[in-house]
C-alpha cells in the first residue's frame, strides 16, 4: 500500500511494509521502546488536556523534560512525542471528545533516529538506553525502486498482533519546467469547470465535467431518513449501524474515485498543452450557490479539496506549475469591464453595463485567468466572451466544448 500527498512544491509519499526483528532480542526491545513512548505521550497528552491553550514545544519541554527524562530517550524522540502528544490532544479538543487515553502501540521516529539501507532491505532503529533494534523490511525490490533519488526523512512503526509495520515517509522535490499556456480550474456543486488560456489570454480549450456531488448527497439523505427512522436506536442496532456506514462508505468511495479521474485528466490536458495550472485558493471560498445547509457546504468543501489535491498531484508528477488564487467575485465580476454581474437565470451572466453575457463557469476561469495573469494582459486580446452564445452550455453540437462530460466510475 502506497499512499501520498502534496506538501509545498514537493512530492511525499509513503512505502508501508511489514518488517520482521532480526532477533527476538529486537522484538522485544522494540516492544518496551514501544510502550515507553506511549507512556510519554499519554504523559504529555495529560499535560496537555488540562491547559487552556496549547504552548510551544519549547514551553512543553520545560514542562515535562525532568519527567520524560527517565525513560531514557534520545533528544529527537523526546521532539516527536511533543508533536505527536500535541496532535492528539488538539484533534480531540476540536471534535469536543474525551481526554484521549491511548492504546496502540506506535512510534513516529525521525531521520536522526534510524538508518535505512534499501539495498539490503534493512531498518536500524535507535531506542531508548542507546540500544538499537534491526529490522529486516518485507517488500520487493520493485516497490523500493520507485523511491531511489528521493529523500526519507520520517518513519512510523507499529505493533499490532505481534506484527511489526514500518511506513516510510520519502520526499521528492519537483522542480516544474517551463510553461508556454495557462489552465485555470473552476470547481462548483455541479461542475469541473477547465478553460486553457495562451499567456495572451487566446482560449484554446474549454471542458466541463459533471461532478457527482447530487449523487453523493442523495447517499447522505438515506442516512439521514434512516437516523430519523430509528433516531433513538439507531447507535446500538448492529443491522442499522451498517447500513448507515455502507452509506458513507459508498459516499467516500464515489467522491475518490472521481477526483482520481478529474485530477489525472485535467492534469494530462494541462500536459499536453505545456500548461500551469491555476486552482481557487479554498481557503478564501466565496460561499457557493446549492450549498445553503452547513452539511452540504462542509461536504462540498471536503470534496473540493479532496479534488484540488489529486490534480496538485498529478501535476507535480508531469512537472506542472500549480498556482492557487483567492477566487473571490470570480464568478460575479464582468470580465470585460469589471462591472458586477447580475444573474440571468440558468447559470447564466449578464452585465449590466457592457451587455456582456456569459456562463458562470466560463466566467470564473476567465477571471481567474486575469488574476493570475494580472499584469500586462489586455482585457479585450480575450477571444471567449465575443460570441455571447458559445458561453453557454450545452447548445447542441455548435458548442462541443462546452457539452458537460460525465466521468464514468
Ligand atoms: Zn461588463
Amino acid at each position: 500500500m502506497v499512499s501520498y500527498s502534496v506538501k509545498g512544491g514537493g512530492l511525499v509519499e509513503a512505502l508501508k511494509m511489514r518488517a520482521l526483528p532480526e532477533g527476538s532480542n529486537d522484538y522485544l526491545a522494540l516492544l518496551e521502546f514501544l510502550k515507553l513512548y506511549r507512556d510519554a505521550v499519554q504523559l504529555v497528552v495529560n499535560k496537555l488536556w488540562s491547559l487552556n491553550e496549547i504552548p510551544s514545544i519549547k514551553t512543553l519541554h520545560k514542562m515535562s523534560y525532568s519527567e520524560l527524562k527517565r525513560y531514557g530517550f534520545r533528544a529527537h524522540h523526546v521532539k516527536q512525542v511533543y508533536t505527536y502528544a500535541k496532535t492528539i490532544v488538539r484533534a480531540s479538543k476540536r471534535n469536543g471528545g474525551k481526554k484521549p487515553v491511548l492504546r496502540r502501540l506506535t512510534a513516529r521516529v525521525d531521520r536522526y533516529d534510524y538508518r535505512l539501507d534499501l539495498e539490503n532491505r534493512t531498518l536500524i532503529l535507535r531506542i531508548h538506553d542507546g540500544r538499537v533494534v534491526i529490522l529486516k523490511l518485507l517488500t520487493s525490490i520493485e516497490r523500493i525502486e520507485k523511491f531511489r533519488g528521493w529523500s526519507n526523512y520520517e518513519i512510523a512503526i507499529k505493533v499490532i498482533e505481534n506484527e511489526v509495520y514500518v511506513a516510510v515517509y520519502f520526499r521528492r522535490i519537483v522542480k516544474s519546467r517551463k510553461t508556454k499556456t495557462i489552465t485555470t480550474i473552476d470547481v462548483n456543486f455541479d461542475n469541473v469547470t477547465l478553460a486553457v488560456f495562451t499567456s495572451s489570454g487566446k482560449l484554446l480549450k474549454l471542458k466541463r465535467y459533471k461532478t457527482p456531488l447530487r449523487k453523493i448527497l442523495t447517499h447522505r439523505i438515506w442516512i439521514e431518513r434512516i437516523q430519523k427512522r430509528y433516531s433513538k436506536s439507531w447507535g446500538f442496532v448492529k443491522g442499522v449501524r451498517e447500513v448507515i456506514e455502507k452509506h458513507g462508505d459508498r459516499m467516500k468511495s464515489i467522491a475518490l474515485d472521481y477526483a482520481h479521474k478529474i485530477g489525472d485528466r485535467v492534469a494530462e490536458i494541462a500536459n499536453e498543452h505545456n500548461s500551469t495550472i491555476v486552482l481557487e485558493n479554498l481557503n478564501k471560498l466565496r460561499d457557493r450557490a446549492n450549498s445553503n445547509s452547513l452539511f452540504n457546504k462542509k461536504l462540498s468543501l471536503w470534496f473540493y479539496r479532496k479534488i484540488q489535491f489529486t490534480i496538485n498531484y498529478e501535476a507535480l508528477e508531469r512537472r506542472l506549475e500549480v498556482s492557487y488564487i483567492n477566487p473571490m467575485k470570480t464568478s460575479s465580476t464582468c470580465p470585460r469591464c469589471e462591472s458586477r454581474l447580475k444573474d440571468n437565470g440558468d447559470r447564466v451572466l449578464k452585465c449590466s453595463k457592457c451587455d456582456f453575457t456569459g456562463d458562470r463557469d466560463v466566467v470564473a476561469c476567465i477571471n481567474l485567468f486575469y488574476r493570475y495573469s494580472r499584469c500586462g494582459v489586455p482585457r479585450v486580446a480575450l477571444n471567449a466572451p465575443k460570441g455571447d452564445a458559445n458561453l453557454r452550455p450545452m447548445q447542441g453540437k455548435r458548442d462541443e466544448a462546452m457539452k458537460s462530460t460525465y466521468i464514468r466510475s
